[in-house]
């Protein structure tokens, strides 16, 4: 099953001269229940294929299909309704709010469309992010690692379809890395989440089910459950 396929996607930013190719047609099948990493170095369009996949940046030319929907088709309220209810968010900076509890802005998302998770659903996330004892902490009562667990947790909160990661062990430590990774993983494997996660950190790629290279643009390499020493 796809969960979301781009199909030669070009993006370019600016005119004439100045005219940069941020992605030069690049076709990606991405499949539900897998782990996907796409790595490259700075420049190389990581972050717009990712923006257009996820419904937050619109592609030149070329289609993004989501969940069997051609992107391109939706009015802008379909796409606001699409990133609500069937995509998540994981950034490099947690964005959690200070003044709400983990459990609070846990449930944020919902809360905002006056809705309540799955049933069940809510349990199994907390309970696979090993959460339950921090759920009435301040972000400020709580380490790195568990901060972005909590932004984990608020990702899937809603049972996505695809949840999107941009460099999400890039602010934390080895230790609290591994957590927020082997988390990314279980979401996979326990609860049949799909994840695509944007990293330079070859560690963090090593938890994927696949790994596809960019550079200039283009995809020019992909590996299938790499080990450490393929990526490195
Ligand atoms: P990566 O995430 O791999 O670092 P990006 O997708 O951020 O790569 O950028 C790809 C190319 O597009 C780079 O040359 C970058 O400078 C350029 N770029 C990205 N965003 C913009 C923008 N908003 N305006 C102009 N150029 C941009
Ligand atoms: P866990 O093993 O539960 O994931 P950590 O190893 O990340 O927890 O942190 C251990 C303890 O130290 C936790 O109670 C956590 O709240 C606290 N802690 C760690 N870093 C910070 C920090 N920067 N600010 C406040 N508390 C912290």
């Amino acid at each position: 099953e796809i969960a979301a396929q781009a199909i030669d996607l070009h993006k370019t930013y600016g005119k004439g001269a100045a005219e940069v190719r941020a992605l030069d047609g690049v076709s990606l099948d991405l499949y539900a229940g897998q782990f996907t990493a796409i790595m490259g170095p700075s420049g190389s369009g990581k972050s717009t294929l990712m923006h257009c996949l996820a419904a937050l940046d619109k592609p030149t030319s070329g289609e993004v299909v989501v969940g069997g929907r051609k992107l391109g088709r939706l009015r802008d309220r379909r796409l606001t309704a699409l990133r609500r209810d069937k995509i998540g968010f994981v950034f490099q900076a947690f964005n959690l709010v200070p003044t709400l509890t983990a459990q609070e802005n846990i449930l944020l998302p919902l809360s905002l469309a006056r809705r309540k998770p799955e049933k069940g659903w809510f349990d199994q996330v907390i309970d696979t992010v090993g959460l339950r004892p921090r759920l009435d902490h301040k972000p400020s009562e709580l380490s790195g690692g568990q901060q972005q667990r909590v932004a984990c947790a608020r990702a899937l909160v809603s049972r996505p379809d695809i949840v999107f990661a941009d460099e999400p062990t890039g602010n934390l430590d080895s230790t609290s890395a591994a957590q927020v990774l082997d988390f990314l993983r279980h979401s996979v494997d326990d609860l049949g989440q799909t994840i695509v996660m944007v990293s330079h950190d070859p560690v963090a790629a090593s938890y994927c089910d696949r790994v596809i290279f960019l550079a200039d643009g283009r995809i020019v390499d992909e590996l299938a459950k790499p080990s450490r020493e393929q990526i490195l």
